[in-house]
């Protein structure tokens, strides 16, 4: 069994057997001052409750890798790991993360990290490392799309009949919209498959509703998830 939360935007918290991994977590409210985007809800988490034992990146945009956020992480929790793709590799050691507590992710190379593996996966975005993530642990398989626009390199078959799919659909900003996120799921055939990467900025979100009816007329199930609400695979 995992346990899954949503932390908003592409952010998620991942447990199994108490061993904690979190993916883009956007803690602060980095945007407002740099391109004066302000977060619609806080995170869901106070920095006490979030205990991460390993942070991972899809890559280095600041909606993911919060410079500020992981200042916060890395002084509350010295233990905790980091791994990133390359760019976001650079900027965690920018941010004076000990070399020894972070590893660089890239195309092919396979992480254990605790109960989990991770297998970075295609992404066609505006960093050029970008990239999403297949993890399996506990039996169970999720892939994370991470952002990424459409592309025929994202139907990789090895990502195909996987538990869970969080897949991104706010259409803008070289991300998938609903539609596209439909053809990979409807390709991909994944149990379940939850719209992601919506409704933490005004001016770069979208509807779920379209894409979770899309996927329960093709017999995937699929919901609108909550910012913070814990539930299983
Ligand atoms: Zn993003």
């Amino acid at each position: 069994m995992i346990k899954i939360t949503w932390l908003g935007q592409g952010g998620f918290l991942l447990e199994v057997q108490n061993y904690r991994l979190v993916i883009d977590p956007y803690l602060s409210d980095n945007l407002l001052a740099v391109q004066n985007l302000a977060r619609l809800h806080p995170f869901p988490l106070k920095l006490e409750e979030l205990r991460p034992d390993c942070l991972v990146f899809t890559h280095d945009h600041l909606d993911h890798l919060d410079p500020i956020g992981v200042k916060m992480i890395r002084q509350a929790y010295p233990q905790c790991r980091y791994y990133g793709t390359h760019n976001a590799f650079e900027h965690l050691l920018k941010l004076e993360i000990p070399a020894e507590l972070v590893s660089e992710i890239s195309p092919g190379c396979i992480q254990h990290i605790g109960p989990f593996t991770l297998s970075p996966t295609f992404a066609s975005h505006s960093d050029p490392f970008a990239c999403g993530y297949l993890i399996e642990a506990a039996g169970k398989k999720i892939v994370i799309s991470g952002d990424t626009n459409y592309d025929e390199r994202l139907l990789d078959n090895k990502l195909a009949s996987a538990d869970l799919m969080l897949i991104c659909i706010n259409g803008k900003l070289n991300n998938m919209n609903s539609d596209d996120a439909l053809k990979c799921v409807r390709c991909l055939t994944p149990a379940m498959a939850l719209p992601m990467h919506i409704g933490l900025f005004a001016e770069n979100t979208a509807d779920p509703m379209p894409f979770v009816t899309g996927c329960r007329e093709s017999r995937i199930e699929s919901f609108s998830m909550i910012v913070g609400k814990e539930f299983e695979i």
